[in-house]
């Protein structure tokens, strides 16, 4: 079975496609800038303008026809409106030519299931992408929220500074490489609230440390991640706890970050779980996590044929928690 997987809800546009549970591609282009941050309507269109050229890249690395695609699945949501209708046009086009069934999937979700080609069966996931925070396991039926972010996303956190200093987006790449040269950890707010962490007010002290000159920017990028990485960690380790899994996964373009893997990786050595990290290509936002759920959803009768896809809509504000689990 071959299953073609889009992704579009922020800055990434990606095809996988994904056969009987292998990868053959994961193709995929981002919007970035130099200065300010993501503009929707500039991603879309960024979107719009590559669409072709990734979809067509994706099928010469996985050496296949398009006639050979079984399904079409696709990032119903969360996400920016303006980029997730790219990605659902585009799905319903294909759809319509080649008269094939689109499968909607949660992006949320989809970060998780692609951590089964790590190995990783029933974990809880820590989810740390631009827009989401959230730590994420199965428990009868659906994938719960255990913890989240109170206001803003931790990615959307990192950039947010980033931009403040005048460095680009996206922030989090730049703030791995200043923090490496950081030493001196200043204090900043820790804000874990039970289960759920709370950013926003420690951007405002970040935001005043940085115009206020006394700082050097590496020792701020530095205490930044020391600080916030320790509240994710710890929240995922009362997760673990609290569920009695024995497994943490992680997901998401902020963990890419070799500083957060390795306060995850000793946290879980710990206290004696395993801990599972997909490539940074599968982290971050891609088209084949979208075909590889896609093909679980598939399977299990969840799709819609072509000639109904009509009524089939995007889901901006779609939660994890929302969406019933069939093939688990
Ligand atoms: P996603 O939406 O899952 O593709 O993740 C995008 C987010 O990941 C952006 O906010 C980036 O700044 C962030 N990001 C990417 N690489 C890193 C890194 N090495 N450290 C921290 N954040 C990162
Ligand atoms: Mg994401």
């Amino acid at each position: 079975m071959i299953i073609l997987g889009i992704e579009s809800t922020a800055h990434t546009f990606g095809v996988g496609i994904v056969k009987d549970g292998k990868i053959l591609a994961n193709a995929k282009k981002t919007y970035t800038t130099e200065t300010g941050g993501i503009i929707p309507m500039e991603a879309a269109k960024h979107h719009r303008e590559n669409k072709e050229e990734i979809y067509f890249e994706a099928l010469s690395a996985a050496g296949i026809k398009e006639e050979e695609i079984d399904a079409i699945a696709f990032s119903q949501g969360p996400g920016l409106a303006p980029c997730l209708l790219q990605g659902m046009h585009f799905a319903k086009e294909l759809s319509e030519k080649l008269k094939k069934p689109v499968v909607p999937v949660n992006h949320c979700i989809a970060h998780l299931e692609i951590g089964r080609t790590t190995g990783a069966k029933d974990p809880v996931m820590l989810y740390v992408s631009g827009a989401n925070t959230q730590i994420i396991a199965y428990a009868s039926g659906k994938f719960r929220v255990f913890g989240e972010t109170l206001d803003i996303g931790i990615g959307n956190f990192i950039d947010t500074f980033a931009r403040y200093a005048g460095i680009g987006f996206p922030g989090g790449p730049k703030i791995e490489k200043l923090a490496l040269e950081g030493k001196n950890l200043i204090r900043i707010p820790y804000k874990v609230k039970g289960m759920d962490i709370a950013l926003s007010g420690i951007l405002t002290n970040l935001r005043q440390k940085l115009e206020s000159e006394k700082y050097n920017l590496s020792d701020l990028a530095f205490s930044l991640q020391e600080n916030v990485f320790a509240m994710i960690t710890e929240v995922s380790e009362r997760a673990l706890a609290h569920t009695g899994k024995k497994e943490l996964l992680l997901g998401g373009g902020v963990a890419c970050n070799k500083r957060l893997q390795e306060m995850c990786r000793i946290m879980c050595k710990e206290r004696g779980a395993k801990f599972f990290c997909p490539e940074n290509n599968l982290l971050q936002d891609n088209g084949s996590m979208i075909a590889y759920t896609g093909e679980l959803l598939f399977k299990n009768g969840n799709f819609v044929p072509f000639k109904n896809i009509k009524n089939l809509d995007i889901a901006p504000r779609q939660r994890t928690d929302e969406v019933e689990i069939k093939y688990r």
